[in-house]
């Protein structure tokens, strides 16, 4: 199954990819993930990439398109895949279209812009394995460490109240149309996110019908 993850940032699409991926036994590729540990690694599109991010833009199509194009080569995504953050505007939509990806299901986690500041001041990160957190939606048995590998959790730049919200802005105008490009499509499914995360995962699952 090759599905796309949708909805604004903090939405908690990187949880339940995880879950799902887990479940399915098909990679999640996070182009986020890949830009942050290009930036930690310091290549030259990590350096590239890096204002960008700090300032809660999006990095250009050009780069993550060369991101996934690659990605989506590797042997791994011939069972099925998870896309979690890309597409993120139309451009980058027709380039997976052009690649000639088949796009089975677009999952919509929505969440309103009010929640999504204050679920953001909760998130974080372990900058060594890359596992994601949530001090009250879901934290790390460890405390303030990783449950996975033991370091200090930490909080991401952009995760920073004023930079959640250049985010939201950018979604609205720049990411949020997909949803018609996949709608018009029929493959557009949209979940609520809830207080729990049990049963966001259960109305997820439900939705892709796993
Ligand atoms: P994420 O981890 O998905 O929230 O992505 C973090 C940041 O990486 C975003 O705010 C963008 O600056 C950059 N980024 C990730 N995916 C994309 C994409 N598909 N297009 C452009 N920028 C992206």
């Amino acid at each position: 199954m090759n599905i796309i993850f949708f909805g604004a940032p903090g939405a908690g699409k990187g949880t339940q990819a995880e879950i799902v991926s887990t479940k399915l036994n098909i990679p999640t590729i996070s182009t986020g993930a890949i830009i942050r540990e290009a930036i930690k690694v310091g290549t030259d599109m990590g350096k590239e990439a890096q204002s960008f991010i700090e300032k809660g833009k999006l990095v250009p199509d050009e780069v993550v398109i060369g991101i996934i194009k690659d990605r989506l080569g590797k042997d791994d995504c011939k069972g099925g895949f998870i896309l979690d953050g890309f597409p993120r505007t139309i451009p980058q939509a027709e380039a997976l279209d052009r690649m000639g990806v088949k796009i089975d299901v677009v999952l919509e986690l929505y969440v309103s812009d009010e929640d999504i500041v204050t679920r953001m001041s909760g998130r974080r990160v372990c900058p060594k394995c890359g596992a994601t957190y949530h001090t009250k939606f879901n934290p790390s048995t460890a405390g303030e460490n990783c449950d996975k590998c033991g370091e200090m959790l930490s909080i991401r730049k952009d995760d920073a109240p004023d930079v959640v919200k250049s985010r939201l802005v950018v979604y609205h105008n720049e990411t949020e149309p997909l949803k018609d490009y996949y709608s018009s499509k029929g493959l557009l499914k949209t979940v609520v996110g809830q207080e729990e995360l049990s049963d966001t995962t259960r109305l997820t699952l439900e939705a892709l019908g796993i």
